[in-house]
């Protein structure tokens, strides 16, 4: 019988990770929208990501933090000193502040700065070699998505579209997401928008078990994935957080 222990770089030991089967495929889960304590209003330890999701069976996860991509890199830098990265692919992204609404982007190296035109923005994640996804993009009530005049303006810059996020304030705005995404034959992905940790993989693309290290190998898994997940209503999930957050730090 094989070692069923790895021993990780920083001498810790933990125990493999059996795949999870469907229908007698190994399959995996992608969660491409999640904040971390790199986000103003969020205070998830980065530590304690890999577990979160590893339990969840995330094992891609893209960290995209409001106007800061530090989060996403530094969780690499974890998984990587955990010898995690054979089971575990970090996508370092940012939640980009542009002026007329936010937008996501995927596979940076450095951040972005916020307030430049969506265009400006795009610019700068393509010139990274990274890719635009556009996240809540179609409900009215989340103030900050990417105005409907720019969504269009952008659209052909766009690689893949959130058609789920556990967030939105109705159902049916992601439906609307999907319509558009199938209008233009463009990859769909899901996103928990989790601010706590107990909401990373509310949302998840499932598809077969393969590793994700390049803007190519997420296109791949995510087209020959399905979109799945939780929604919360927004009330729901903002008394959830603030409960938690008292909680921790009052340690009950
Ligand atoms: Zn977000």
């Amino acid at each position: 019988m094989s070692d069923p222990t790895i021993h990780t770089p920083s001498g810790k030991v933990r125990p493999t990770i059996a795949p999870v089967m469907r229908e007698g495929v190994p399959v995996m889960r992608i969660d491409l929208h999640c904040h971390s304590e790199a986000s103003h209003d969020c205070k998830t330890p980065l530590k304690l990501m890999p577990g979160a999701c590893l339990t969840s069976n995330i094992r891609v996860l893209a960290v995209t933090d409001h106007d800061q991509v530090w989060g996403g890199l530094e969780l690499q830098k974890i998984v990587r000193e955990e010898g995690l990265e054979d089971d575990f692919w970090v996508i370092p992204g940012e939640e980009v502040t542009t002026r007329e609404g936010e937008l996501n982007a995927l596979f940076l190296k450095e951040r972005i700065p916020p307030n430049l035109t969506p265009e400006e923005t795009v610019k700068e994640i393509k010139a990274q070699g990274g890719l635009v996804m556009l996240q809540h993009g179609f409900d009215p009530l989340k103030r900050h998505r990417l105005r409907p005049e720019a969504t269009l303006r952008i659209a052909e810059s766009i690689d893949i579209v959130e058609t789920f996020n556990s967030r939105l304030s109705r159902r049916r705005w992601n439906a609307a997401a999907v319509v558009w995404a199938n209008e233009r034959n463009l990859p769909q992905a899901a996103g928990s928008d989790a601010h706590t940790i107990q909401d990373i993989g509310e949302a998840w693309v499932e598809t077969p078990l393969r590793p994700v290290k390049t803007p190519e190998d997420l296109i791949a898994a995510l087209r020959a994935g399905t979109v799945g997940g939780a929604w919360t209503h927004p009330v729901e999930a903002y008394l959830k957080k603030q409960w938690r957050q008292l909680k921790q730090k009052y340690r009950w």
